[in-house]
């Protein structure tokens, strides 16, 4: 809002009423508001109610004197200018009264131009006065906002998430974040100020703030970056950047400090998962390749029938084919859990007719191998789950079909179904060829399998459990192994019934 521009206002205290009359006279015609009281007590009392900037006073008046007045607004009102009128004028008192804190005199009797020259002469030190404030208020302010600039730049720049470091055309280092104090491994010790090569023990990267310092990249090209190896499982890179002043000099250089390690790993992981994926599937196409050669040529030669060792070789390369296919199948599906599209349509599924589903149908293979599997379920209905339900025949059909390939002929597999807490719990036991400790911590990674003579000869991608781990994690439950070598091994899938899949749209 505008402010309203206000009339100052001027207060006249003498107890003579020609005096107050003619003065009130005077100033309202130069355009001030004036008030008059005729002792010193009132002229108080308006003081305490009224804006006044500027007051007459009348020294020698009946009751409180005009030094008595002078003292009191000097104390209370210390922006007010006073000016005193004076009867009976010697040097002394006027001295005295300016001694005591009296803007001006002026003796009576005075004309009206006397009155206007000292009233002037006071406003405009009141503008000055006033002026004077001002400019220092703004000063103060603007030294505020500097330091509270200053400080915000300086929490930015403190709490960056990557380190920051800025160095001048020398390469004395003139500013690093605690990231970038960090990753250099520079404790708490301040660098600034200090050359780079002496705090940076890379000199590969020294040379590289170096030469942006002294300005031999421009600030429009491509820049290069440096990758740095903090140790065998740490990578920093850093960015750098030339500081160019008004006249595009080079002034030093900005380098910026990030962790890549997650990315070098991923980028290794990306590349193992492509080394051994061709590695998978090549040699069983090699041999499917071989094999329909044989065939090929056997009947080629064998005018008459088609030989028996064609039925086998024929054979192989099926069940090749079959590998091949059951690898493909599980990429798939990872692929799938990873786009986090494993659950079409969540439904209302028990795990008790899953799993005596999935026991019906693996009976054949663990008959073939001789196998006992029993299915223990509880005596009152176990709670449903809300989800896709071939989430729960993968978890569980790749758990038992594990245990029927890990245990030798003539083994035993029990499955348990038991349910507690909204949560149900399924136990999958074989006294099979159990795992060594060690490959425990790494047995739900991609293409994890454990090759020792037990296992060499059984066929399998390595990402079951991987399917399987996936699969409990996107239904918010948990997954737990026990084994000991030639004992067999104990699966433990917790799920809690109130979770749904993660993808439903
Ligand atoms: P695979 O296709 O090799 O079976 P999985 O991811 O299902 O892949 O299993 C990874 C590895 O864990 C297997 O290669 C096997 O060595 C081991 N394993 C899994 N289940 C069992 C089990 N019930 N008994 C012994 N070893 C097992």
């Amino acid at each position: 809002m505008e402010g309203k521009e206000t009339i100052p206002k001027i207060l006249v205290i003498d107890d003579e009423m020609d005096i107050r009359d003619g003065c009130e006279r005077i100033l309202y015609r130069m355009g001030y508001d004036v008030l008059c009281a005729e002792n010193g007590q009132d002229g108080l009392q308006i003081l305490e109610n009224q804006d006044i900037c500027i007051v007459l006073c009348d020294i020698k008046m009946p009751g409180m004197d005009g030094f008595e007045v002078l003292a009191k607004i000097k104390e209370q009102y210390k922006s007010v200018l006073v000016i005193m009128l004076t009867g009976f004028s010697t040097v002394e008192t006027a001295i005295e009264a300016m001694k005591k804190g009296a803007y001006d005199f002026i003796s009576k009797p005075f004309t009206p131009d006397e009155l206007r020259i000292v009233i002037k002469r006071a406003f405009e030190t009141l503008h000055l006065t006033l002026e004077a404030n001002a400019l220092k208020l703004e000063q103060h302010k603007n030294l505020i906002d500097l330091e509270t600039e200053q400080s915000r730049i300086r929490t930015i720049i403190e709490t960056l998430p990557h380190g920051l470091m800025v160095t001048n055309i020398r390469g004395q280092i003139v500013l690093m974040n605690p990231v970038a104090q960090k990753y250099l491994n520079l404790g708490h010790d301040t660098c600034v100020g200090k050359m780079i090569e002496l705090c940076i023990e890379d000199k590969g990267l020294c040379d590289y703030i170096m030469q942006i310092s002294r300005g031999h990249y421009k600030a429009d090209e491509d820049m290069p970056s440096y990758e740095l190896a903090l140790s065998e499982e740490r990578f920093i890179l850093a960015e750098g950047r030339p500081v160019l002043n008004e006249d595009a000099k080079c002034m030093g250089a900005v380098v910026t400090l990030s962790d890549i390690t997650d990315l070098k790993i991923f980028d290794r992981l990306k590349s193992e998962f492509v080394a051994q994926v061709s590695h998978e599937l090549r040699s069983p196409l090699s041999v499917i390749h071989d094999q329909l050669g044989m065939v090929i040529k056997a009947s080629d030669s064998e005018k008459s029938g088609k030989s028996e060792k064609n039925q086998y070789l024929i054979g192989r390369a099926r069940d090749k084919t079959k590998n091949l296919i059951s690898l493909i199948g599980d990429l798939l599906d990872i692929s799938r859990i990873e786009a986090g599209n494993e659950c079409l349509e969540p439904v209302k599924v028990n795990a008790e007719d899953i799993l005596k589903k999935i026991v019906e149908f693996q009976d054949v293979q663990a008959r073939k191998k001789n196998l006992s599997i029993e299915l223990k379920l509880p005596d009152k209905k176990t709670p449903s789950l809300i989800c896709d339900p071939t989430a729960l025949e993968s978890i569980f059909g790749n758990l038992i079909t594990n245990a029927i390939k890990y245990t030798p002929d003539g083994g035993k597999i029990s499955i348990k179904l038991d349910s507690r807490d909204e949560n149900i719990r399924v136990t999958i036991k074989d006294n099979g060829f159990g795992i060594e400790q060690k490959h425990l911590p790494r047995l739900f990674e991609k293409f994890y399998r454990v090759k020792d003579d037990n296992t060499r000869f059984i066929n399998g991608t390595g990402l079951g459990l991987t399917i399987v781990k996936s699969l409990v994690d996107s239904l918010k439950g948990s997954i737990h192994v026990e084994s000991e070598p030639g004992r067999g091994s104990l699966f433990t899938v917790i799920l809690p019934c109130n979770a749904q899949t993660g993808q439903t749209e």
